[in-house]
């Protein structure tokens, strides 16, 4: 009798520890998930979304690439992933079928301006023609206008984002997660940092020029798979947006992982970012 005892008693702590292990994970994902920094200007910016779900959107700039492009698109259609790539005008001008497969294949397109300058040091009427080429551009490659708007560098005025959302319609997307793959640090790298940084509603910022960048995305999704994230287009993340609480939960207690997050900022002159990303 004792032994059954004995027995009965092992399980009950052995379920206990099991019960315990289980439970930290979620729980410590949804905090980091609250100290994410916030758009800046609500509704019209984004770096990321508050959504309720593993969510996440892969976006690929500077694009497409004669040759890189089409071998990520082939990679994407093997996942069932779809992406969303901000691509620049010249380029689509020169390859306007690959813009066309990767609209036909689910992906979404966003204006990424017409040769890359920095907005944030450029008349307006000099902007206006950049987003107004692009935008004519994937017009005559998809047949569809692009809502999306990334500025190279991710620089742009306070000033510049109101007028290009008025005046296009345009949501301007930045990110949180930045591999720094234009740097070319190997392809094992471009993976850490991208698993590393992402959480549920990040928008992954990466470069479909690169070739080190194409080599990482076979292991990086597979693995980000594993984690249980799911992908859609930045339109499809930003449409699962759920509001958040008034007033936002405090970190958790030692340091927050990220920069502070300014509660209400209007921001500041040109978002000026010290790296060419984006
Ligand atoms: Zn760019």
């Amino acid at each position: 009798m004792s032994a059954y005892r004995l027995l009965f008693f092992c399980f009950a702590i052995l379920s206990f520890t099991v019960g315990l292990g289980a439970e930290p994970t979620p729980a410590k994902r949804d905090t980091a998930r609250e100290t994410r920094a916030t758009p800046e200007e609500p509704g019209i910016t984004f770096n990321s979304v508050h959504v309720d779900g593993p969510y996440i959107a892969m976006t690929f700039d500077d694009g497409p690439s004669a040759t890189l492009t089409p071998k990520l698109l082939d990679l994407l259609a093997a996942h069932h992933i779809k992406a969303t790539f901000f691509v620049i005008g010249e380029n689509v001008a020169e390859h306007p079928e690959i813009v066309a497969r990767a609209a036909r294949e689910g992906h979404e397109i966003g204006n990424h301006s017409w040769s890359h300058p920095n907005f944030g040091k450029m008349s307006d009427e000099s902007v206006r023609r950049q987003l107004q080429q692009t935008d004519d551009a994937i017009k005559n490659a998809t047949g569809k206008r692009p809502t999306l708007m990334r500025p190279p560098y991710g620089s742009i005025t306070a000033r510049e984002k109101r007028w290009i959302h008025d005046e296009f319609g345009y949501d301007i997307i930045l990110w949180d997660v930045d591999p720094y793959d234009w740097k070319r640090p190997g392809p094992a790298v471009v993976r850490a940092r991208i698993l590393k940084e992402t959480r549920p509603g990040s928008i992954v910022l990466s470069h479909d020029i690169h070739p080190g960048t194409i080599e990482a995305m076979p292991s990086t999704l597979d693995a980000l798979e594993a984690k249980g994230f799911k992908f859609v287009t930045v339109s499809e993340l930003i449409r699962m947006a759920k509001p958040k609480a008034s007033h936002p939960s405090p970190p958790p207690s030692g340091n927050a992982p990220t920069e502070p997050v300014p509660a209400v900022s209007p921001s500041p002159t040109p978002v000026q970012r010290a790296s060419p990303s984006g």
